[in-house]
């Protein structure tokens, strides 16, 4: 007979203990996960409304005392419901408890506080603005400044953006509600945040290759077809146009829409835009938000006084009655994967979300994914091409340089002499230059610099890691081997690990241009809330000549007055040990590229790298993404990697070294079990490891990873479901252990 574990409300504190009942004869045909139920309850046996969230076999009480589910509610599918099968279905697929899973989609219960819109409201007029700008900048007020030039171009500005985006605090607003410049009102007091002045009148007519999407979503959508559509196109050739139009038309047939953009790629002129056409019917969601607001737009949601929401992968999980479409832009963003179990990714989310509801699903990106581009390819998705720039504005002027040939030639400075020669140009323009360091946080890898060579893995083709005690490591399968220290492949002795982070960069650069006015963006200078918004912000109201950084000075921001961007090496992100590096490098370089000659004077790029014939780094350069598509998608093919396959990760933590190997050892050996000898081996499933994570020990963590391959994805969640059940019958102690999908970044 079986049971059903039913929550009987919905907010964190009592998901912790699902109640069990007994389901009844006549409802067993009919009842399913994330139902609506009435259940007895407590000693008086009161009816009440429970959700089913899950259905088994076992019964874990006494089964003579267990109740009985006395109906299903009426009411057919509801938001919770809804949200409860997207909990089913990512504990299924991503392997996490359904309690975890439930917390990921549900909106926390929170004491409601007022609605917390605010608005800050320019009360003086231009005369009186500029008079205190000019006082400002006379007493060095920098925060008062920056505010007050933004109202000089904006009658209303978000509060929330100001304080977080801007980096200006609310003291400082508070100095000028007080001087009687500006005004702060709250939503309920200013239903128009953008004044009525032309409340649509930045409506554009969209051009044919613009209108030729729009016209097709909406057919198929009239139709009655829900399709995937992919949108290929630079920044700038008006993607961002085609979604609100189709969020528009969408809600013209009364439906919501979830706009997904990550987070740091939102910038305030987007914000206007979506504030100017849906008005006080468009909401942000934002990691900043308090809990107590997070729960007030879920409210909003609910009751239908919204009906667009702005946000990162969380957004997904709004709880609208009825979406109609789902629109994820920049889809190729890492940040769109979840760290945290379940690790979700919100694009195959968002596509289950839009299976529950009936909602179509459109991805932009000007650097598509492997995923979505090979399911584009497949006809899986349909794909759509923008290929102008609707802004004017020319491709840059690329140069690559060989790091080799400046070795040879006697140059050992991180500044090849391109690069010195078109930043002295641009210092002496009075023009600004960015400096782009490709890092991330991985262990180094060994590269020739005299002839290229880069340490590689024989068995998975990525870049061995340099350990210490003189290793060298691959994180796939654990092969390894002595360190080199000479080139195998030229007999040079100059071959060692990169290791110039963006702070020698900045050294280096006011050892050679005392002159340069520098900023530098990475970890360490924006540690602090704020500071991130502040060093652009900075940057771009002319207040640095050069601004160094790691991939974050590439997203999103417009910085008209760049002419020349530098990549120090394009290197680092090529022969990370990991089989994303030439998508990610590729990606990178085009981004960072882009960033060059954005206003009125045309840009120039240096990529600075031991291996200029890379196909990424190639193909970056000529900006040609399907050219790059191709070469990549054989290699995948090759060796089995996403998407061409999938992959399972499962990565063991353990306090003592001895036992995490043990552990990683046993439960490899239990997925072997699931590999079928007798097939093919391009077909087989494929066992890579265990191996020590990439940092091997975090905080006196000790982490090893072992990697599946297979073509199908629901054979890997068999296979997690298998070594769930061998962790629930080993009981290991001090140990955990988690999933990852397709993962992005390798452990
Ligand atoms: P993307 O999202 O691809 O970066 P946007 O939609 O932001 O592109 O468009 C880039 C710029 O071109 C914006 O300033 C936008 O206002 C403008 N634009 C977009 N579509 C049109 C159009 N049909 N006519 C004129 N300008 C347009
Ligand atoms: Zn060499
Ligand atoms: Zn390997």
């Amino acid at each position: 007979m079986p049971y059903a574990d039913v929550i009987i409300d919905i907010s964190h504190e009592k998901l912790d203990r699902p109640f069990q009942y007994r389901i009844p004869e006549r409802l067993l045909s009919n009842l399913e996960v994330g139902m609506e139920v009435l259940v007895p309850f407590g000693k008086s046996d009161k009816v009440i409304r429970g959700f089913v969230i899950d259905i088994t076999d076992q019964c874990d009480f006494d089964p003579a005392r267990i109740k009985e589910i006395r109906a299903i509610a009426q009411g057919g599918v509801t938001v919770e419901s809804n949200l409860i099968r997207l909990a089913g279905w990512m504990h299924k697929n991503y392997g996490s408890t359904m309690i975890q899973a439930l917390k990921t989609v549900l909106p926390a219960k929170h004491s409601v506080g007022k609605l917390t819109r605010r608005m800050v409201v320019r009360k003086a007029g231009t005369e009186e603005l500029i008079s205190a700008l000019g006082e400002a900048a006379r007493k060095k007020q920098s925060a008062k400044e920056k505010l007050l030039r933004e109202l000089l171009n904006n009658q209303t500005l978000p509060y929330e953006w100001i304080t977080s985006k801007l980096g200006v605090s609310a003291a400082t607003v508070r100095i000028l509600e007080r001087a009687e410049l500006v005004s702060v009102v709250t939503e309920s007091g200013y239903r128009n945040p953008v004044g009525q002045r032309e409340a649509d009148g930045d409506r554009k007519v969209l051009s044919p290759d613009q209108q030729a999407i729009v016209t097709q979503v909406l057919t198929d959508y009239d139709a009655g077809r829900r399709e995937t559509y992919l949108i290929h196109g630079i920044t700038g050739s008006g993607k961002t146009e085609v979604y609100m139009a189709l969020i528009e038309q969408i809600v013209a047939r009364g439906r919501q829409a979830i706009f997904l953009i990550p987070e740091i790629a939102l910038t305030y002129q987007t914000l206007v835009r979506f504030y100017q056409r849906f008005g006080d019917r468009v909401s942000l969601i934002n990691s900043s938000l308090s809990a107590g607001e997070k729960y007030d737009q879920c409210q909003r949601a609910k009751n239908g006084e919204i009906d667009v929401i702005i946000g990162p992968r969380s957004a997904l999980f709004t709880p609208f009655p009825r979406i109609g479409l789902i629109v994820m832009d920049e889809e190729h963003e890492g940040s769109y994967k979840s760290e945290n179990t379940p690790k979700y990714h919100a694009r195959e989310t968002a596509l289950e979300v839009a299976r529950l509801h009936g909602a179509s699903v459109v991805l932009g990106s000007a650097t598509p994914s492997l995923e979505s581009y090979y399911r584009a390819m497949k006809g899986e998705y349909r794909l759509f091409r923008l290929r102008e720039r609707l802004t004017g504005g020319n491709l840059p002027k690329v140069y690559t340089v060989d790091l080799r040939e400046e070795l040879k030639s006697g140059n050992r400075s991180i500044f090849s002499r391109k690069l010195q020669e078109l930043l002295e140009d641009r210092l002496r323009k009075g023009e600004q230059s960015m400096l782009f360091l490709n890092r991330r946080g991985y262990a180094g890898f060994l590269s020739c610099r005299s002839c290229g060579y880069v340490m590689k893995c024989p068995h998975c083709d990525v870049s061995l890691s340099e350990h210490a005690g003189g290793r060298m490591i691959c994180h796939y399968c654990g092969y390894e081997r002595p360190k080199v220290t000479v080139c195998p492949q030229c007999g040079s002795k100059y071959i060692s690990a990169f290791r110039a982070g963006t702070q020698q960069i900045e050294e280096k650069l006011k050892e050679r241009y005392p002159q340069a006015r520098v900023l530098r963006m990475d970890a360490d200078t924006t540690r602090q809330k704020g500071s991130y918004e502040k060093i652009l912000a900075a940057f771009a109201g002319g207040e640095a000549d050069v601004l160094i950084g790691t991939q974050m000075i590439v997203k999103g921001h417009d910085f008209p007055g760049v002419t020349l961007v530098g990549i120090i090496a394009a290197d680092l992100s090529l022969s990370i040990g990991d089989f994303r590096a030439g998508e990610r490098t590729f990606q990178l370089l085009t981004q960072a590229a882009g960033r060059a000659g954005r206003g009125q004077s045309p840009g120039e790029v240096v990529i600075q790298t031991y291996q200029p014939e890379h196909y990424a780094v190639v193909h970056a350069s000529h900006q040609d993404y399907e050219a790059f598509y191709q070469e990549e998608i054989l290699y995948r093919e090759m060796l089995s990697y996403p998407p061409v396959s999938h992959m399972l990760a499962v990565q063991i933590f353990a306090r003592e070294e001895g036992r995490g190997k043990g552990l990683a050892e046993s439960l490899a050996g239990t997925a072997s079990a699931f590999i079928d000898g007798r097939e093919p081996v391009a077909r087989r499933m494929l066992l890579m490891g265990p191996a020590p994570a990439s940092i091997g020990r975090i905080n006196d963590i000790f982490r090893f990873v072992f990697y599946l391959k297979y073509a199908n994805y629901d054979t890997l969640v068999n296979v997690k479901d298998a070594l769930e059940e061998r962790l629930k019958e080993m009981q290991p102690r001090e140990v955990s252990v988690q999933f990852d999908f397709d993962p992005i970044n390798t452990m």
